[in-house]
């Protein structure tokens, strides 16, 4: 298959381009409307956010990726599973639940989605028997927002907690993770994604919000950071400083400057995960890597580390 070109043969529709971002004296600056992954995007690499976000048509993705169809698979189980009233919250319900919403797109072949379906039923079953069932969220896949000087943030939580406090309830930011390898509490302070919830929810509930965890399944383990006032506005200011460069970024090819030096390339370990690789011409020398690879090692014995 010709490998398509670094992308100069497309025409990117920057937003700088619409009218609104004219910019007359007095008027307020268009805000940046993001979610943490578009903001992600940009940080692990420039280009990849072109072509997910700026550039129209945009390239073709490669073909789904099997650890991203588990998951899915697994957020939606728990979704339904605090939908179901709360005498039926058991792991008994877990079975039909799991397959009800089970995205089949990636696996090698029947055999290793069979196989990976009954470990991400295991990790369920041990999940749910650390959960109250007539504890209800406060919010399940609740969607947050809140706007900045800069920002229009919005993002889908997997889960916030209403959690009795030494002043009164507090909220707790959860994310679900389903990757192999355990998390820690640097990874939960360092989250950009986490601390952007925090920052919302606590606006959004008017009450506070600083602790967030990462509830990694394949372990049953949880890594929490309990942020501060000021670490969260640091986290903000960081998301303000990368939405500031996006849209000088885009205000650039307006102005005429190339687009792939507007938005260069990031090369890394990531390319090889990356569903441009094939549009990049820096993807070329990634080593490819199959769309079950993250899967497989699923498999294997969760890593701690
Ligand atoms: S292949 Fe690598 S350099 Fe190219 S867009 Fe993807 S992450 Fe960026």
């Amino acid at each position: 298959m010709p490998r398509p070109s670094s992308g100069g043969n497309r025409t990117p529709r920057p937003r700088g381009a619409e009218p609104e971002q004219l910019g007359f004296e007095g008027m307020p600056e268009r805000l940046f409307v993001c979610t943490p992954s578009k903001l992600g995007a940009y940080t692990d690499c420039p280009r990849r956010y072109r072509y997910s976000y700026v550039d129209r048509p945009a390239p073709p993705k490669g073909p789904p990726w099997a650890h991203n169809s588990l998951g899915a698979s697994v957020h939606t189980a728990l979704r339904n599973w605090y939908a179901l009233p709360a005498d039926r919250r058991s792991s008994d319900a877990l079975p039909t639940l799991l397959k009800g919403t089970w995205v089949r797109e990636g696996y090698r072949d029947e055999e290793q989605e069979r196989a990976v379906f009954r470990r991400a039923l295991d990790w369920l079953e041990s999940y749910v028997e650390t959960l109250d069932p007539d504890q209800d969220p406060l919010g399940v896949e609740r969607v947050v927002a809140v706007k900045t000087a800069v920002l229009a943030f919005n993002g889908r939580t997997d889960r916030i907690d209403s959690r009795p406090g030494p002043d009164g309830p507090q909220l707790v930011i959860v994310d679900y993770k389903t990757g192999r390898t355990g998390l820690d509490a640097d990874d939960a302070r360092g989250s950009q994604a986490l601390a952007l919830y925090a920052y919302a929810a606590e606006r959004v509930f008017r009450q506070p919000c600083r602790r967030v965890e990462l509830h990694h399944l394949p372990t049953g383990t949880v890594a929490a950071h309990d942020h501060t006032p000021e670490s969260l506005a640091r986290q903000l200011g960081r998301a303000e400083d990368t939405a500031r460069d996006i849209m000088a970024a885009e205000r650039a090819i307006t102005d005429g400057t190339d687009p792939d030096e507007a938005f260069p390339v990031a090369p890394g370990v990531r390319c090889g995960w990356c569903d441009y690789r094939r549009t990049c011409p820096a993807g070329a020398d990634a080593p490819a890597k199959e769309p079950w690879t993250a899967v497989e090692r699923a498999l294997l014995p969760a890593d701690p580390q």
